[in-house]
């Protein structure tokens, strides 16, 4: 997204250049945390820094300068928007929103939280999820008050609507065990524009509201380090503006929210191997995780580092739910409806990576695509069989015990809904090469910084570092491996953004 294509309206401020090249002690990025005495002078102060104008750090900006802080946002690139303008724009929302009232989508606060917190992760952040139910109707309202559009349009389709229904069931509510654990309601709230866009509306609703409110807002200036007070509150921030090294005075608080780090390949290898090998990394290039980085470099712990969203997008069409995903042992390990994110993770972290789709006439990709590419074709199972490298009959136990059961409407071992459940029979035959390297694997990543639900963040003995807030995917939120939905990450993102920045601009900083 550039900056013009965001808002006309939107051109950038001066406020950094009259910056004078005096103060900055030299700066090597990614080393720690400079101490304030290295500092000679500061080239300009400001009560909020936010760092990264993704949905969290524009939603924090807002929020700052409607609490009356002078806000600056800084983006390290020549665009605007980060991977949040470039998502689907989905919002995770429930618990009655005004869409769902409209649309007659029964919902309460209680189910939303029932499916957050028990059908991904074991030990997920239940103080954030609770908050983010109970609020999830204002945070809607809010949305719609900062001028995202949405439609009175609801679609039962699985998959992002390519049309511009605004409302469907973005998860894995309706497959088994989910839809065991909480009654399913549909809670993707997505713009209601037509195709892939709905994160470009959104990033441009929301970057408007920012700028007509009066944050600064600066492309192409790269935080590098924190500068930290004797005892340890955060004074500033070193940037680099053309190639020089600034130094910024924040009077209130720095929100980092800067996102994840898919396209850093080194801190992948450190911390997420699983994802490493994921064949897209789905996010801005600037994903590097340069805030996750200095926060740590300023005692914050970080926590979830290795998980991530790991995506297998085998539908649309849903026709090809009827057949059935298998690993190296020619076995099923789940439903085959189960959402994108809930089969990636299965695959990425659980299968080594590996797994096929087995697919007869009617469940075959009945259209051009290359996502996934036919790595087995034949007649019968035992053809396609002798064409992996599956133990010796494998394959053609599990299909026999799958159409022995699907026949009378049962899935004893996963439950796939009647819609899909029905017997593979009719040739021909194909495997489709599920894996992470070979298919199109999207992943990015959900580990971050350690945060209260203020955006403080905090230290491993678990103390807030004064001065320092941070928000989406820079932290590690609600999303946790298995993503269950799409919309949680933005859904945390400019839910906590805002939160972060209202603390933020709150903060009784040193204001000398
Ligand atoms: C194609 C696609 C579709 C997706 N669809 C959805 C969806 O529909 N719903 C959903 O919930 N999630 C979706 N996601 C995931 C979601 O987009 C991200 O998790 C989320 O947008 C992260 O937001 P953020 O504000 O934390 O970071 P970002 O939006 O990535 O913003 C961070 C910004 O910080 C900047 N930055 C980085 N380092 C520095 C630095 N040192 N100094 C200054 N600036 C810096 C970056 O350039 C970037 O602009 C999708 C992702 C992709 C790629």
């Amino acid at each position: 997204m550039t900056k013009s294509s965001v808002n006309p309206s939107i051109r950038r401020r001066s406020l950094l250049t009259g910056l004078a090249a005096t103060a900055a002690a030299t700066v090597t990025a990614g080393a720690a945390a400079l101490p304030r005495s290295a500092v000679k002078a500061w080239d300009m102060s400001i009560d909020v820094l936010v760092i990264g104008s993704g949905s969290a750090g524009v939603c924090a900006a807002i929020e700052a300068r409607q609490a009356g802080a002078e806000v600056l946002l800084i983006e390290s690139l020549s665009q605007l928007g980060g991977s949040s303008g470039m998502s689907g724009g989905v919002v995770y929302a429930g618990g009655g929103t005004a869409l769902q009232k409209a649309l007659k989508v029964e919902d309460s606060v209680e189910q939303m939280y029932r499916f957050v917190s028990l059908a991904g992760d074991v030990h997920p952040p239940l103080d954030k999820i609770a908050l983010y139910c109970e609020e999830s109707p204002a945070h809607f309202d809010w949305l719609v008050a900062q001028g995202i559009p949405y439609t009175q349009k609801l679609t039962l389709a699985k998959g992002l609507p390519m049309g511009d229904e605004s409302l469907y069931f973005s998860g894995t509510e309706q497959a088994w065990p989910a839809r065991e654990l909480a009654t399913p309601a549909m809670r993707g709230h997505v713009p209601g524009v037509v195709g892939m866009n709905g994160g470009r509306r959104l990033m441009e609703a929301l970057l408007s509201r920012a700028e007509s409110l009066g944050v600064s807002l600066r492309t192409r200036v790269s935080a590098d380090r924190l500068v930290t007070e004797s005892d340890g509150r955060i004074a500033g921030v070193i940037v680099t503006i053309e190639g020089e090294p600034r130094a910024i005075r924040v009077k209130r608080g720095v929100v980092l929210a800067c996102g994840g780090f898919i396209h850093n390949r080194e801190m992948l290898k450190l911390y997420a191997p699983k994802l490493y090998d994921c064949s897209v990394p789905w996010g801005n290039v600037d994903d590097q995780g340069d805030g996750i980085n200095m926060g740590i470099a300023a005692g914050a712990a970080a926590l979830r580092m290795h998980e991530g969203f790991a995506i297998a997008p085998i539908y649309p069409p849903e026709n090809v739910i009827s057949g059935i995903v298998v690993n190296a042992s020619g076995q099923r390990f789940i439903s085959e409806e189960s959402y994108h994110g809930v089969l990636g993770d299965a695959i990425t972290y659980h299968q080594k990576g590996q797994a096929w789709l087995i697919t007869d006439q009617e469940s075959s990709y009945n259209f051009q695509q290359d996502n996934f590419l036919p790595v087995a074709e034949g007649s019968s199972i035992n053809a396609i069989a002798a064409q992996l490298n599956f133990p010796s009959g494998a394959l053609q136990q599990t299909v026999a015990y799958y159409n022995q059961h699907a026949i009378n409407g049962d899935d004893p071992m996963f439950h796939k809904s009647l819609t899909y459940l029905r017997p593979l029979q009719g040739a021909p035959y194909k495997a489709w090469d599920l894996s992470v390297t070979q298919a199109f694997f999207p992943a990015h990543t959900f580990g971050g910084l350690h945060t209260a639900l203020d955006g403080e963040v905090l230290n491993s003995f678990g103390d807030i570092i004064p001065g320092l807030y941070a928000a989406g995917r820079n932290t590690a939120g609600i999303p946790t491996a298995p993503y269950i939905a799409s919309g949680l990450s933005v859904g945390d993102c400019t839910f906590f953004g805002r939160r972060a920045g209202r603390a933020a601009a709150a903060a009784n900083g040193d204001l000398a």
